[in-house]
């Protein structure tokens, strides 16, 4: 019974698991539950938002922090950084290097031991600019 109960919490968190990985577009909890819904009918948004948290604490996955709006889920695990659209709230991978210089100058203009950084990039995504 314990062992039916573990294989579709197993069965569940995989599925999760493979919509976030072929979604590019950092996806919230809500817009991720759309999509799982489709291969798993009877699915509730809590255990949608319980399998994000556990992918997130073991690594696989990361939620990211930034912006004023609904918390976003990043199939990518590495540090990395964003560009968001202001207009439209599309999310993009910025592909620069991190930024490792920033971080001992803000250590050297402070006494804090500085352990990273955060940061996004904001501006109009293509089609909000044709637009505007
Ligand atoms: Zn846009
Ligand atoms: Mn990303």
């Amino acid at each position: 019974m314990l062992e039916r109960q573990n294989l579709r919490i197993t069965r569940q968190r995989r599925i999760i698991l493979k919509e976030l990985k072929n979604d590019y577009t950092h996806p919230s909890a809500d817009q991720l539950y759309d999509k799982v819904r489709q291969t798993i009918p009877r699915i509730s948004l809590a255990t949608v938002y319980r399998n994000l948290r556990v992918l997130c604490r073991l690594g696989e996955i990361q939620k990211l922090k930034l912006g004023y709006t609904q918390k976003r889920f990043d199939p990518n695990p590495d540090f990395h950084y964003h560009m968001r659209c202001l207009d439209c709230d599309r999310l993009d991978d910025a592909p620069l290097s991190p930024l490792k210089s920033i971080e001992d100058e803000a250590g050297a203009v402070t006494d804090y031991k500085v352990l990273g950084h955060r940061l996004e990039f904001v501006g109009f995504c293509p089609q909000c600019s044709i637009q505007s």
